[in-house]
C-alpha cells in the first residue's frame, strides 16, 4: 500500500486529532500531508502549501533537509536508543548539553532533556518546587503567567494557560497559578497613554498581584520573550527589564519559555538575547531539532541547579526522568541543527530577510480586511476585521479562533498557504530559510486568501 492510499478507507474519527472538532472528524477525512520540501508541504493529491507557520512554529530549517536526515540515520545505525539515566548516557547527549549550556543566556548552565515543550515546562515547575523545598521555602509554589499565554498541554502547564475556558473544560486545578495581563501595546493602551506609562501600569499590576498573593508564596514568573500564539505583540520597550527588577526585589525567578522563540525566530539564537533578558531558566523544544525529532530541554542557572544537586545528594538520587529524555537520535539531529546554524549562517540570513518580511506584511495593509500588521523577527500577525468594523480590537488576545480568521485560514488552505487563526488575526512564522522570492509568493497567496474571504462575506 503506498503512502497516499494509507488510511483512505478508515473513518477519520478512529484517531483523535489534536485541536480538532472530533464530530467533524467522523464526517470528514482530514487533510493528509505526505511530503515536504523546503518551505512547502504536499498533500495526498499533490497540491503544495507554503507552511507559513512552519507547521506549528517548529520546522524552522524547512522540510527534507538531507543533513538532518543523515544525522538521524547515522545515529540510528550506531545506537538507535539508549535511555540516559543512572549514570549512563551517550556522547551526543553530553555534547548537546554542553553546547546548549554554552549558548543559552543564563548564568552558568545545566541542562535536562525531555521530549516536548510541554514536558520541558512541566519539568521546570517540578524542579522549582523541588529547589524551593531544598532551600527551606516549600511554601514558594505559585507561578505567575500572562493571560492568553500557552505553555503546554500537561495538567501543570495547562494550569498556566491564560485561558479559564480551557482550564474549566478539563477541570484543571489552578490553585498555584497567578495571572497578569499580557502586553498588547499599542492596542491595549488607554487613550493618550505613552509606551512607558503603559509598561509601568503592567509592572504595577504584577507588583499588586505578588503582594496580594503573599510574596513569600510566589516562586516564578514564566513568559515567552515574544508570544506568536498570543497574537504577536512585541513587548513594549523596557517591559522585561522592569519586570526582572521587580522579581529580583522579591526573590522570584524569571523563566523564559523559548519553545517558539528559541533557535532564530527573533533574529538571534534566543528571544531572550534579542530582548536583553537574562532569565534564571530557559525551556526550549521545537526548533531545537527543527522538529525532525522530538526533543526539548530546560537550561538552568548555576544558582537554580545548586538546589537540585544538593537535594539529590541528600536523597541519594535526583528522582526524576523519562525513557525518551535526551533520545540519542533526537540529540544527534539537534547537534546537526546547531552546526547548520553556524555553517549556513542561518541567523545572518534571518537578519537580512527580516526587513523584506516586514515590508511584505505591511504591504497587505491596503487590503479592506486588514486593520494592522505586526512583525517581530521572522514572525508576524495580520489583524483583520470586516470592513467598517475595523475600530478598536479586543485588548486581550485569545487562543480561540474567531469567525473571520477561521474563514481566512480556510481560504488560505485553498490558496496554498497555511496560517494560524487566532481571534481577530492570523499569525505567521515561516521557516527561517525562506527566500525573498518565497516571501513574495507567500504574500501573494495570502492576498488571494484575503480576497476570497472578502468576496464570501454576506453583503
Ligand atoms: N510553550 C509554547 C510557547 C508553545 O507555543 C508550545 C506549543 O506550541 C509549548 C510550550 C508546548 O510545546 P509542545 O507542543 O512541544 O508540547
Amino acid at each position: 500500500m503506498n503512502v497516499q492510499a494509507r488510511g483512505a478507507n478508515h473513518p477519520g474519527n478512529m484517531v483523535m486529532l489534536p485541536f480538532s472538532n472530533l464530530r467533524r472528524l467522523r464526517e470528514e477525512r482530514p487533510l493528509m500531508f505526505v511530503k515536504g520540501k523546503g518551505i512547502y508541504t504536499f498533500d495526498e493529491h499533490g497540491r503544495d502549501y507554503i507552511e507559513a507557520v512552519s507547521t506549528f512554529y517548529c520546522v524552522n530549517l524547512g522540510f527534507s533537509d538531507e543533513e538532518l536526515i543523515e544525522a538521524a540515520v547515522e545515529q540510528l545505525r550506531a545506537l538507535p536508543m539508549y535511555p540516559s539515566g543512572i549514570h549512563r548516557t551517550v556522547p551526543v547527549v553530553m555534547e548537546l548539553a554542553e553546547r546548549l549550556a554554552e549558548k543559552a543566556p543564563v548564568r552558568g548552565g545545566h541542562v535536562m532533556f525531555a521530549t516536548t515543550g510541554s514536558e520541558a515546562n512541566d519539568q521546570l515547575l517540578k524542579f522549582t518546587w523541588y529547589a524551593n523545598r531544598v532551600a527551606g521555602e516549600p511554601q514558594r509554589r505559585k507561578i505567575i503567567s500572562r493571560r492568553a499565554s500557552y505553555h503546554g498541554g500537561t495538567i501543570a502547564t495547562t494550569a498556566l494557560a491564560g485561558s479559564p475556558a480551557l482550564q474549566e473544560a478539563f477541570g484543571i486545578p489552578t490553585g498555584d497559578s497567578l495571572f497578569v495581563s499580557h502586553p498588547t501595546w499599542p492596542i491595549g493602551a488607554d487613550p493618550g497613554e505613552t509606551e512607558e506609562a503603559y509598561t509601568d501600569r503592567l509592572v504595577e499590576e504584577l507588583r499588586q498581584t505578588i503582594e496580594a498573593a503573599g510574596p513569600e508564596t510566589v516562586a516564578a514568573f514564566i513568559a515567552e520573550p515574544v508570544s506568536v500564539s498570543s497574537g504577536m505583540f512585541p513587548p513594549p520597550v523596557g517591559y522585561f527589564q522592569k519586570v526582572k527588577a521587580l522579581l529580583d526585589r522579591y526573590g522570584i525567578r524569571l523563566f523564559a519559555d523559548e519553545v517558539v522563540t528559541g533557535f532564530g525566530r527573533t533574529g538571534r539564537l534566543w528571544g531572550s538575547e534579542t530582548l536583553g533578558i537574562e532569565p534564571d531558566c530557559i525551556s526550549c523544544a521545537k526548533g531545537l531539532s527543527s522538529a525532525y525529532q522530538p526533543i526539548s530541554a530546560v537550561v538552568m542557572s548555576d544558582d537554580f541547579y545548586s538546589y537540585l544537586e544538593e537535594g539529590s545528594n541528600s536523597a541519594g538520587i535526583f528522582n526524576h526522568g523519562g525513557t525518551y529524555g535526551g533520545h540519542p537520535v533526537s540529540a544527534a539531529v539537534a547537534l546537526k541543527v546547531l552546526d547548520i546554524f553556524e555553517r549556513r549562517n542561518i541567523l545572518g540570513h534571518v537578519q537580512s530577510i527580516m526587513p523584506i518580511w516586514q515590508k511584505a506584511l505591511a504591504s497587505l495593509e491596503d487590503h479592506p480586511l486588514v486593520t494592522a500588521t505586526r512583525c517581530f523577527g521572522l514572525a508576524g500577525a495580520v489583524q483583520i476585521a470586516r470592513p467598517g468594523e475595523g475600530g478598536p480590537v479586543a485588548a486581550s488576545p485569545s487562543l480561540a479562533p474567531g469567525g473571520l480568521s477561521e474563514q481566512l485560514y480556510q481560504e488560505g488552505l485553498a490558496a496554498g498557504v497555511v496560517v494560524r487563526p487566532l481571534q481577530g488575526c492570523v499569525v505567521l512564522a515561516p521557516p527561517l530559510i525562506i527566500t525573498e522570492a518565497e516571501i513574495g509568493e507567500l504574500s501573494r497567496r495570502l492576498r488571494v486568501a484575503l480576497d476570497a474571504t472578502l468576496a464570501a462575506l454576506p453583503r
